[in-house]
């Protein structure tokens, strides 16, 4: 579970027909648990992660990839591969944290 940090968000837009892919390094593992076990459903993704600079990039750490990429079973019997598109979006950028941690001693600097 150590990949889900707060600076690491999942798209979540709706998935079109589009096949997520993950690289050598992370192919077998589940996009939403990390989970080796028994892959199950093909990981749909939307379109804005399906063309452009994100074609062919693995869902769950960024790098090139061209394996498809498997919810495991036990993600499918939760229904979390019906949650949306799993493509982690904004590795090292805080867009959410100015949201939910903003310090009002620090404002400036
Ligand atoms: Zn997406
Ligand atoms: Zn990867
Ligand atoms: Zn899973």
């Amino acid at each position: 579970m150590s990949r889900h940090q707060l600076d690491l968000v999942m798209c979540l837009k709706q998935p079109g027909t589009f096949i997520g892919k993950v690289c050598d390094r992370c192919d077998g593992r589940c996009p939403t648990c990390d989970s080796y076990v028994r892959p199950k459903y093909k990981v749909r993704i939307c379109q804005e992660c399906a063309f452009g600079a994100n074609a062919n990039r693995c869902v769950i750490c960024g790098q090139y990839g061209n394996n498809d990429a498997h919810y495991c079973w036990e993600c499918c019997r939760l229904e979390k591969n019906r949650d949306g598109c799993p493509k982690i979006v904004n590795v090292g950028s805080n867009k959410l944290n100015k949201h939910y941690e903003r310090k009002p001693m620090d404002a400036g600097f």
